[in-house]
């Protein structure tokens, strides 16, 4: 199901056929649609909207090109609307510099307000900016370091919370990072299938882990409807740009995005956690959330959710059931141990499961700490010989002292074993990876050297976010 993070239904453009176009959404597995006003009149119709459709909801607020009429009364309206159990953010709110509609003061005293009323309902806000993201992100920069409370509920897999979208994002790749630092995600419209789209560097540079997607209908029609009227039916377009712009399959980009949608406007119920999940064209083993670390950057005991698959397992699965969910592994490139625990505490299970996808034909990858040999008490790596064809391991740091505090545990020690379980793994495992995370204070370079040079492995910079 995907879900069309932004369409203007209210307009006059949808009069006639209201009914057909929430239809059509649905053919289209588009099963919510959030329908943000822009002043006082059409966040009432979009409050409405919701009443009347069960996969409407509203966004009410006074959009910057739409400030004319504002009064102190209007804004407690727009507030008192914010209490319908409908109205999941307040928006469309921001800052436009590109029509310059009313005086730039204006904009940005009204932009706070309503970040203020948001703040006050804990509710997220839908931004649109023109021509004035430095001041926007400023404003919103600002207003976060002041109120760390503002919707510190509802968290990330990175420990943030999640405040708002900059929606039709329009600022370029360092600033949409930032920004997700700060806890918004970004969104794109029908604008990234157009030739020659700067938003699509964007999102490349990007990926899609925090974005989401809409129409803004009846605006931005991707091709082939641009210059028509657009409608919430046709985000299937941009989900499939995100797709071929990111090399990611479409089911990736539509559980990720509506994922984030989701969790930004608390809609629906979270996904059941899974014991296996499909990644591109790789099957994934979830055989536990336990780990002898406890990583700083490492969400398994926050919501474990992993590109929309919810990891968060109440019990652990046995070989038999994983073996029953793999099925045929030939269907997939690899299957690999992974998951928001460490592999090799169920030594027992992943040699099982691992068998049983080598005798069948397939391919074992697994992802580890390298601190199995210390859980055992033994070296297992002559156990795991010829049923794991690729083992990666992570190296976090080349630092003993920063690994400890990376991984939270006696760093000298456990470094030190991981460098040994690395040397050992290039004896039996015909690949062995070895990976960081790409973070600012990680020595990459170092990194780099050592597992090429000294280790004689594969290096890998492994994304933060
Ligand atoms: S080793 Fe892996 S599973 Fe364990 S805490 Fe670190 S990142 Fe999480
Ligand atoms: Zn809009």
């Amino acid at each position: 199901m995907l879900i069309d993070s932004h369409a203007h239904l209210f307009n006059g453009d949808y009069d006639e056929d209201i009914e057909s176009v929430i239809r059509r959404a649905g053919e289209a597995e588009v099963g919510f649609c959030v329908v943000p006003g822009t002043d006082l009149a059409t966040s009432r119709q979009a409050v409405e909207l919701a009443d009347r459709f069960p996969e409407v909801f509203a966004a009410v607020g006074y959009h910057p090109l739409d400030l004319a009429g504002i009064s102190d009364a209007g804004l407690t309206a727009i507030e008192e609307l914010s209490h319908h159990p409908k109205v999941v953010a307040i928006g469309e709110i921001g800052v436009d510099y590109f029509y310059d509609k009313s005086p730039r003061s204006v904009q940005l005293e009204m932009f706070r307000r309503q970040i203020a009323l948001a703040i006050r309902r804990d509710l997220p806000v839908i931004i649109h900016t023109r021509d004035s993201m430095a001041d926007t992100v400023a404003l919103v920069k600002e207003v976060v370091t002041a109120h760390p409370e503002w919707r510190r509920n509802n968290r990330t897999g990175l420990g943030f919370p999640h405040r708002g979208v900059f929606h039709c994002y329009s600022g370029d790749a360092d600033t949409a990072l930032e920004l997700i630092r700060s806890g918004f995600l970004i969104s794109f419209t029908g604008s990234i299938t157009f030739k020659n789209s700067s938003a699509c560097d964007v999102l490349a540079a990007v990926g899609y882990d925090h974005i989401m997607l809409e129409t803004d209908a009846p605006f931005m029609a991707p091709v082939p409807f641009r210059g028509k009227r657009n409608e919430p039916s046709h985000l299937p377009l941009i989900a499939a740009k995100v797709a071929e712009v990111c090399h990611a399959t479409m089911e990736d980009v539509v559980r990720t995005t509506t994922f984030n949608a989701k969790r930004l406007f608390s809609l629906g119920e979270p996904d059941a956690p899974v014991f296996t999940y499909q990644l591109g064209k790789s099957l994934y083993i979830n055989l536990t959330n336990r780990c002898n670390a406890d990583c700083v950057f490492c969400d398994r005991k926050g919501e474990a959710v992993v590109k929309g698959h919810n990891l968060k397992i109440t019990r652990e699965p046995d070989a038999r059931e994983v073996i029953e969910q793999i099925g045929d592994p030939l269907r997939y490139d690899e299957i690999v141990f992974c998951g928001y625990g460490e592999p090799t505490i169920r030594l027992d299970v992943l040699k099982d499961v691992s068998a049983s996808v080598k005798q069948k034909g397939g391919r074992i990858r697994l992802n580890t700490d390298g601190h199995g040999n210390g859980i055992h008490k033994r070296n297992i790596l002559p156990e795991l010989a010829g049923i794991v064809d690729t083992v990666s391991v992570s190296l976090n740091s080349v630092d003993p002292v920063q690994y400890g505090e990376l991984m939270r545990l006696d760093g000298p020690k456990y470094h030190a074993a991981m460098l040994e379980f690395i040397r050992e793994a290039k004896k039996f495992i015909p690949s062995v990876v070895v990976s960081v995370v790409g973070m600012n204070d990680v020595d990459q370079n170092s990194a780099r050297e050592l597992v090429e040079k000294e280790l004689g492995a594969t290096f890998r910079v492994r994304p933060y976010f």
